[in-house]
Protein backbone atom coordinates (compact mmCIF):
# COMPACT_ATOMS: atom_id res chain seq x y z
CA UNK A 1 0.00 0.00 0.00
CA UNK A 2 1.55 3.66 -1.34
CA UNK A 3 1.98 5.96 2.09
CA UNK A 4 -0.69 8.53 1.79
CA UNK A 5 0.18 12.07 2.12
CA UNK A 6 0.03 13.21 5.55
CA UNK A 7 -1.40 17.20 5.82
CA UNK A 8 -1.59 17.31 9.18
CA UNK A 9 -0.22 20.04 11.51
CA UNK A 10 1.65 17.74 13.92
CA UNK A 11 2.67 15.20 15.34
CA UNK A 12 3.18 15.59 11.05
CA UNK A 13 4.86 13.48 8.47
CA UNK A 14 8.45 11.98 8.87
CA UNK A 15 10.61 11.57 6.18
CA UNK A 16 10.17 7.68 5.25
CA UNK A 17 13.80 6.54 5.21
CA UNK A 18 13.94 8.10 8.91
CA UNK A 19 11.35 5.72 9.65
CA UNK A 20 12.96 3.14 8.30
CA UNK A 21 16.31 3.89 9.50
CA UNK A 22 14.57 3.63 13.22
CA UNK A 23 12.53 0.55 12.54
CA UNK A 24 15.65 -1.38 11.41
CA UNK A 25 17.69 -0.21 14.26
CA UNK A 26 15.14 -0.43 16.71
CA UNK A 27 16.29 -3.94 18.62
CA UNK A 28 19.94 -3.23 18.10
CA UNK A 29 21.37 -0.12 17.86
CA UNK A 30 24.98 0.02 15.76
CA UNK A 31 25.52 -3.89 16.95
CA UNK A 32 25.77 -2.84 20.46
CA UNK A 33 22.64 -5.04 21.40
CA UNK A 34 20.44 -2.90 22.63
CA UNK A 35 17.73 -0.32 21.09
CA UNK A 36 18.00 3.26 22.02
CA UNK A 37 14.95 2.92 24.19
CA UNK A 38 16.73 0.69 26.34
CA UNK A 39 20.02 2.93 26.71
CA UNK A 40 21.14 4.37 29.67
CA UNK A 41 21.06 8.73 29.01
CA UNK A 42 24.60 8.69 30.89
CA UNK A 43 26.01 5.79 28.63
CA UNK A 44 28.41 6.22 26.22
CA UNK A 45 26.14 5.05 23.20
CA UNK A 46 23.81 7.59 24.13
CA UNK A 47 26.55 10.28 24.17
CA UNK A 48 27.40 9.89 21.23
CA UNK A 49 23.60 10.27 19.62
CA UNK A 50 23.40 13.60 21.98
CA UNK A 51 26.66 15.00 20.80
CA UNK A 52 25.79 14.08 16.92
CA UNK A 53 22.50 15.63 17.01
CA UNK A 54 23.76 18.95 18.63
CA UNK A 55 26.48 18.97 16.36
CA UNK A 56 24.27 18.40 13.15
CA UNK A 57 21.61 20.86 14.45
CA UNK A 58 24.58 23.19 14.92
CA UNK A 59 25.60 22.80 11.58
CA UNK A 60 22.11 22.92 9.34
CA UNK A 61 21.22 25.86 11.51
CA UNK A 62 25.20 27.60 11.72
CA UNK A 63 24.37 28.10 15.56
CA UNK A 64 26.98 30.51 16.77
CA UNK A 65 29.43 28.99 19.97
CA UNK A 66 27.73 31.41 22.28
CA UNK A 67 24.27 30.03 21.82
CA UNK A 68 23.85 27.01 24.26
CA UNK A 69 21.17 23.91 22.04
CA UNK A 70 18.89 22.32 24.85
CA UNK A 71 16.87 19.35 24.05
CA UNK A 72 14.46 19.44 26.51
CA UNK A 73 10.08 18.83 26.89
CA UNK A 74 6.92 19.72 27.84
CA UNK A 75 6.47 20.83 24.28
CA UNK A 76 6.10 24.80 23.10
CA UNK A 77 3.34 25.55 25.85
CA UNK A 78 5.44 24.54 28.84
CA UNK A 79 7.93 27.03 27.42
CA UNK A 80 5.32 29.73 26.93
CA UNK A 81 6.41 29.32 31.33
CA UNK A 82 9.55 28.64 31.27
CA UNK A 83 10.74 31.72 29.12
CA UNK A 84 9.35 34.26 31.68
CA UNK A 85 10.31 31.82 34.25
CA UNK A 86 14.02 32.18 33.18
CA UNK A 87 14.18 35.77 31.35
CA UNK A 88 11.64 38.19 33.30
CA UNK A 89 14.45 38.54 36.22
CA UNK A 90 16.41 40.75 33.66
CA UNK A 91 13.67 43.42 33.98
CA UNK A 92 12.97 44.82 37.60
CA UNK A 93 9.70 44.88 37.22
CA UNK A 94 9.66 41.54 34.90
CA UNK A 95 8.29 43.42 31.79
CA UNK A 96 7.42 41.20 28.74
CA UNK A 97 6.96 42.59 25.26
CA UNK A 98 4.55 40.56 22.90
CA UNK A 99 3.89 40.72 19.68
CA UNK A 100 0.79 39.14 18.33
CA UNK A 101 0.20 37.42 15.16
CA UNK A 102 -2.14 34.70 16.01
CA UNK A 103 -3.68 32.02 17.65
CA UNK A 104 0.18 30.80 19.41
CA UNK A 105 1.41 34.13 20.31
CA UNK A 106 -1.48 35.39 21.91
CA UNK A 107 -1.41 32.22 24.29
CA UNK A 108 2.20 32.91 24.86
CA UNK A 109 1.06 36.53 25.94
CA UNK A 110 -1.46 34.71 28.27
CA UNK A 111 0.68 32.91 30.30
CA UNK A 112 2.92 35.05 30.07
CA UNK A 113 1.22 37.20 32.28
CA UNK A 114 1.16 34.74 34.97
CA UNK A 115 4.82 35.84 35.73
CA UNK A 116 5.31 39.03 34.78
CA UNK A 117 3.85 42.71 33.40
CA UNK A 118 3.04 41.97 29.91
CA UNK A 119 2.71 44.61 27.07
CA UNK A 120 1.01 44.12 23.50
CA UNK A 121 3.36 46.06 21.27
CA UNK A 122 1.86 45.15 18.05
CA UNK A 123 -1.57 42.73 17.25
CA UNK A 124 -3.40 41.79 14.16
CA UNK A 125 -6.19 40.23 15.64
CA UNK A 126 -8.26 43.35 14.81
CA UNK A 127 -8.32 42.28 11.42
CA UNK A 128 -8.39 38.37 11.71
CA UNK A 129 -4.62 37.76 11.81
CA UNK A 130 -4.26 38.04 8.41
CA UNK A 131 -1.32 40.46 8.33
CA UNK A 132 1.80 41.28 10.75
CA UNK A 133 1.53 44.72 11.91
CA UNK A 134 4.54 46.72 10.00
CA UNK A 135 7.81 46.79 12.94
CA UNK A 136 8.03 50.83 12.53
CA UNK A 137 4.39 50.88 14.30
CA UNK A 138 5.13 48.73 17.17
CA UNK A 139 4.95 49.92 20.24
CA UNK A 140 8.16 48.22 21.90
CA UNK A 141 9.32 49.22 25.21
CA UNK A 142 13.14 50.69 25.41
CA UNK A 143 14.27 48.11 27.74
CA UNK A 144 11.68 44.75 28.35
CA UNK A 145 12.82 41.34 29.89
CA UNK A 146 12.65 40.49 26.32
CA UNK A 147 10.43 40.50 23.28
CA UNK A 148 8.43 37.58 22.44
CA UNK A 149 6.62 36.64 18.63
CA UNK A 150 6.24 33.56 17.21
CA UNK A 151 7.68 33.41 13.74
CA UNK A 152 5.28 31.19 11.97
CA UNK A 153 1.36 31.13 13.05
CA UNK A 154 0.46 27.43 12.57
CA UNK A 155 -2.88 27.70 13.06
CA UNK A 156 -3.67 31.19 10.94
CA UNK A 157 -0.98 30.50 8.20
CA UNK A 158 1.22 33.89 9.14
CA UNK A 159 5.13 34.05 8.67
CA UNK A 160 7.93 36.17 9.50
CA UNK A 161 10.40 36.18 6.23
CA UNK A 162 12.38 38.63 8.38
CA UNK A 163 13.01 38.37 11.66
CA UNK A 164 12.89 42.44 12.93
CA UNK A 165 15.94 44.46 14.13
CA UNK A 166 15.12 45.38 17.86
CA UNK A 167 17.75 47.28 17.92
CA UNK A 168 17.10 48.90 14.84
CA UNK A 169 13.57 49.41 16.37
CA UNK A 170 15.15 51.69 19.55
CA UNK A 171 14.47 48.57 21.88
CA UNK A 172 16.89 46.97 23.70
CA UNK A 173 16.16 43.49 24.75
CA UNK A 174 16.76 39.86 23.35
CA UNK A 175 14.19 38.38 20.99
CA UNK A 176 12.82 35.42 21.56
CA UNK A 177 11.13 33.48 18.79
CA UNK A 178 8.64 30.87 18.69
CA UNK A 179 9.25 28.77 16.03
CA UNK A 180 7.87 25.11 16.35
CA UNK A 181 6.27 25.22 13.20
CA UNK A 182 9.02 26.38 10.90
CA UNK A 183 12.28 25.41 12.69
CA UNK A 184 14.85 23.71 10.23
CA UNK A 185 12.65 25.12 6.72
CA UNK A 186 14.65 28.17 6.22
CA UNK A 187 18.08 29.82 7.91
CA UNK A 188 18.01 31.93 11.23
CA UNK A 189 20.21 35.30 11.31
CA UNK A 190 21.16 34.79 14.96
CA UNK A 191 21.79 38.24 15.10
CA UNK A 192 18.48 39.31 15.37
CA UNK A 193 17.70 36.34 18.60
CA UNK A 194 17.93 35.82 22.10
CA UNK A 195 16.36 32.53 22.34
CA UNK A 196 14.18 30.25 20.13
CA UNK A 197 12.39 27.22 21.01
CA UNK A 198 9.48 24.73 19.57
CA UNK A 199 8.41 21.78 20.18
CA UNK A 200 9.76 18.98 17.60
CA UNK A 201 6.38 17.25 16.45
CA UNK A 202 6.08 19.45 13.27
CA UNK A 203 9.36 19.64 11.53
CA UNK A 204 11.59 17.64 13.50
CA UNK A 205 10.57 14.45 14.98
CA UNK A 206 8.26 13.12 17.98
CA UNK A 207 6.13 14.73 20.12
CA UNK A 208 7.74 15.72 23.96
CA UNK A 209 10.98 17.01 23.01
CA UNK A 210 11.53 20.57 22.57
CA UNK A 211 14.31 22.46 21.49
CA UNK A 212 16.04 25.64 23.11
CA UNK A 213 18.44 27.39 21.49
CA UNK A 214 19.38 30.18 24.36
CA UNK A 215 22.24 32.95 24.13
CA UNK A 216 24.45 32.28 26.48
CA UNK A 217 24.29 35.74 28.48
CA UNK A 218 20.89 35.18 29.24
CA UNK A 219 21.56 32.38 31.07
CA UNK A 220 21.32 33.01 34.83
CA UNK A 221 17.95 34.64 35.70
CA UNK A 222 15.78 32.26 36.69
CA UNK A 223 13.24 33.20 39.32
CA UNK A 224 13.35 30.92 42.30
CA UNK A 225 9.84 29.27 41.61
CA UNK A 226 11.58 28.13 38.09
CA UNK A 227 11.26 24.14 38.57
CA UNK A 228 15.22 23.16 38.47
CA UNK A 229 14.86 20.56 35.83
CA UNK A 230 13.62 23.78 33.57
CA UNK A 231 16.17 25.91 34.58
CA UNK A 232 18.01 26.98 31.07
CA UNK A 233 21.08 27.44 33.38
CA UNK A 234 21.12 24.11 34.96
CA UNK A 235 20.20 22.38 31.35
CA UNK A 236 22.71 24.19 29.70
CA UNK A 237 25.58 22.98 32.44
CA UNK A 238 24.04 19.64 32.16
CA UNK A 239 24.30 19.10 28.52
CA UNK A 240 20.27 18.70 28.92
CA UNK A 241 20.91 16.05 31.45
CA UNK A 242 19.14 17.63 34.62
CA UNK A 243 16.87 14.82 34.74
CA UNK A 244 16.25 12.08 32.29
CA UNK A 245 15.89 13.75 28.59
CA UNK A 246 13.40 12.36 25.93
CA UNK A 247 16.27 9.97 24.99
CA UNK A 248 14.37 8.24 21.90
CA UNK A 249 12.91 11.86 20.61
CA UNK A 250 16.62 12.95 20.68
CA UNK A 251 17.49 10.14 18.73
CA UNK A 252 14.94 10.49 16.17
CA UNK A 253 15.36 13.83 16.14
CA UNK A 254 19.00 13.16 15.30
CA UNK A 255 18.14 10.83 12.16
CA UNK A 256 16.03 13.91 10.69
CA UNK A 257 19.50 15.82 11.12
CA UNK A 258 21.08 13.41 9.15
CA UNK A 259 18.37 13.28 6.30
CA UNK A 260 18.72 16.86 6.42
CA UNK A 261 22.18 17.47 5.99
CA UNK A 262 21.85 15.03 3.03
CA UNK A 263 19.19 17.14 0.99
CA UNK A 264 19.80 18.81 -1.95
CA UNK A 265 17.77 21.13 -4.34
CA UNK A 266 18.78 23.36 -7.00
CA UNK A 267 22.53 22.52 -5.79
CA UNK A 268 21.55 23.95 -2.45
CA UNK A 269 22.19 21.66 0.45
CA UNK A 270 20.78 20.98 4.40
CA UNK A 271 18.34 24.24 5.18
CA UNK A 272 18.75 25.77 2.12
CA UNK A 273 17.78 23.61 0.13
CA UNK A 274 14.74 22.72 2.33
CA UNK A 275 13.79 26.23 2.04
CA UNK A 276 14.05 25.74 -1.78
CA UNK A 277 11.68 22.95 -1.42
CA UNK A 278 9.24 25.00 0.62
CA UNK A 279 9.39 28.02 -1.31
CA UNK A 280 8.21 25.24 -4.39
CA UNK A 281 5.60 23.97 -2.33
CA UNK A 282 4.19 26.70 -0.71
CA UNK A 283 4.30 28.68 -4.15
CA UNK A 284 2.57 25.65 -5.89
CA UNK A 285 -0.55 25.74 -3.44
CA UNK A 286 -0.92 29.25 -3.22
CA UNK A 287 -1.09 29.71 -6.90
CA UNK A 288 -3.70 27.22 -7.02
CA UNK A 289 -5.69 28.61 -4.33
CA UNK A 290 -5.64 32.19 -6.07
CA UNK A 291 -6.46 31.18 -9.47
CA UNK A 292 -9.53 29.53 -8.90
CA UNK A 293 -12.87 31.38 -7.70
CA UNK A 294 -13.54 28.37 -5.09
CA UNK A 295 -10.55 28.40 -2.83
CA UNK A 296 -9.61 31.37 -1.27
CA UNK A 297 -6.39 32.01 1.52
CA UNK A 298 -6.77 35.92 3.18
CA UNK A 299 -3.62 36.25 4.34
CA UNK A 300 -1.19 39.14 3.05
CA UNK A 301 1.22 37.51 0.67
CA UNK A 302 3.76 39.09 2.43
CA UNK A 303 3.89 36.57 5.07
CA UNK A 304 1.67 34.22 3.79
CA UNK A 305 3.25 30.95 6.19
CA UNK A 306 5.06 28.57 3.56
CA UNK A 307 4.70 25.85 6.53
CA UNK A 308 1.15 26.05 6.83
CA UNK A 309 -1.41 27.09 4.66
CA UNK A 310 -5.25 27.78 5.68
CA UNK A 311 -7.50 27.59 2.97
CA UNK A 312 -11.55 28.01 2.77
CA UNK A 313 -14.13 27.02 0.37
CA UNK A 314 -16.27 29.42 -0.84
CA UNK A 315 -20.19 28.87 -0.27
CA UNK A 316 -22.26 29.76 -3.06
CA UNK A 317 -23.07 33.92 -1.98
CA UNK A 318 -18.96 33.49 -2.57
CA UNK A 319 -18.46 33.53 1.25
CA UNK A 320 -15.68 31.38 3.17
CA UNK A 321 -17.51 28.40 4.46
CA UNK A 322 -15.72 28.61 7.89
CA UNK A 323 -17.77 25.29 9.53
CA UNK A 324 -16.39 21.88 8.99
CA UNK A 325 -19.76 20.02 9.20
CA UNK A 326 -21.45 22.06 5.95
CA UNK A 327 -22.13 19.80 2.87
CA UNK A 328 -19.40 21.44 0.75
CA UNK A 329 -16.50 20.92 3.36
CA UNK A 330 -17.55 17.01 3.81
CA UNK A 331 -17.48 16.35 0.31
CA UNK A 332 -14.18 18.03 0.08
CA UNK A 333 -12.36 16.05 3.06
CA UNK A 334 -14.53 13.03 2.05
CA UNK A 335 -13.07 12.90 -1.31
CA UNK A 336 -9.06 14.03 -0.58
CA UNK A 337 -8.80 10.86 2.56
CA UNK A 338 -10.21 8.58 -0.49
CA UNK A 339 -7.50 10.09 -2.51
CA UNK A 340 -4.80 9.27 0.32
CA UNK A 341 -4.85 12.73 1.10
CA UNK A 342 -4.97 12.90 5.11
CA UNK A 343 -5.64 15.76 7.82
CA UNK A 344 -6.74 18.68 5.44
CA UNK A 345 -9.32 19.68 8.11
CA UNK A 346 -8.69 23.77 9.10
CA UNK A 347 -7.99 24.01 13.25
CA UNK A 348 -11.19 24.09 14.76
CA UNK A 349 -10.48 28.13 16.04
CA UNK A 350 -10.64 29.18 12.33
CA UNK A 351 -12.49 26.36 10.32
CA UNK A 352 -12.20 25.52 6.27
CA UNK A 353 -9.13 23.47 5.75
CA UNK A 354 -5.43 23.74 6.39
CA UNK A 355 -2.17 21.82 3.89
CA UNK A 356 0.84 21.72 6.12
CA UNK A 357 3.63 21.58 4.15
CA UNK A 358 6.94 20.63 6.86
CA UNK A 359 10.40 19.51 5.10
CA UNK A 360 9.20 15.57 5.16
CA UNK A 361 6.28 16.15 2.14
CA UNK A 362 7.45 15.64 -0.68
CA UNK A 363 6.62 17.91 -4.12
CA UNK A 364 3.97 14.87 -4.98
CA UNK A 365 2.04 15.39 -2.26
CA UNK A 366 0.93 18.90 -3.22
CA UNK A 367 1.01 18.07 -6.69
CA UNK A 368 -1.38 15.35 -6.10
CA UNK A 369 -3.58 17.81 -3.22
CA UNK A 370 -3.71 20.58 -6.46
CA UNK A 371 -5.04 18.17 -8.78
CA UNK A 372 -7.28 16.81 -6.66
CA UNK A 373 -8.61 20.60 -5.35
CA UNK A 374 -8.71 21.62 -9.51
CA UNK A 375 -10.74 18.19 -10.08
CA UNK A 376 -12.92 18.83 -7.16
CA UNK A 377 -13.61 22.65 -8.49
CA UNK A 378 -14.62 21.66 -11.98
CA UNK A 379 -16.95 19.29 -10.06
CA UNK A 380 -18.34 22.06 -7.56
C1 LIG B 1 2.06 23.35 18.00
C2 LIG B 1 2.53 24.66 18.47
C3 LIG B 1 2.60 24.96 19.83
C4 LIG B 1 2.14 23.99 20.90
O1 LIG B 1 3.06 22.98 21.05
P1 LIG B 1 2.90 21.84 22.17
O2 LIG B 1 4.04 20.95 21.86
O3 LIG B 1 1.56 21.19 21.96
O4 LIG B 1 3.02 22.48 23.50
C5 LIG B 1 3.07 26.20 20.20
N1 LIG B 1 3.49 27.09 19.29
C6 LIG B 1 3.43 26.83 17.96
C7 LIG B 1 3.89 27.86 16.99
C8 LIG B 1 2.95 25.60 17.52
O5 LIG B 1 2.90 25.35 16.20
Amino acid sequence: MPRPYNFSAGPATMPEPVLQQAAAEMLDWHGCGMGVMEMSHRGVHFGEILAQAEADLRALLAIPAHFKVLFSQGGALAHNAMVPLNLAGRHPQRAIDVVVTGAWSQKSAQEARRYGDVHIAASGQAEGFVHIPNPATWQLRTQPAYVHLCSNETIHGVEFHTLPDLAALGCDAPLVIDFSSHVLSRPIDWSRVGLAFGGAQKNIGPAGLTLVVVREDLLGHALPTCPTVFDYRVLAEQQSMANTPPTYAIYMAGLVFRWLLAQQEDGLQGVAAMEARACKRAQRLYDCIDRSALYINPVDPSCRSRMNVPFFLRGDDGQPLRDASHPRNQAFLQGAQARGLLQLKGHKSVGGMRASLYNAMPMAGVEALVEYMQEFERRA
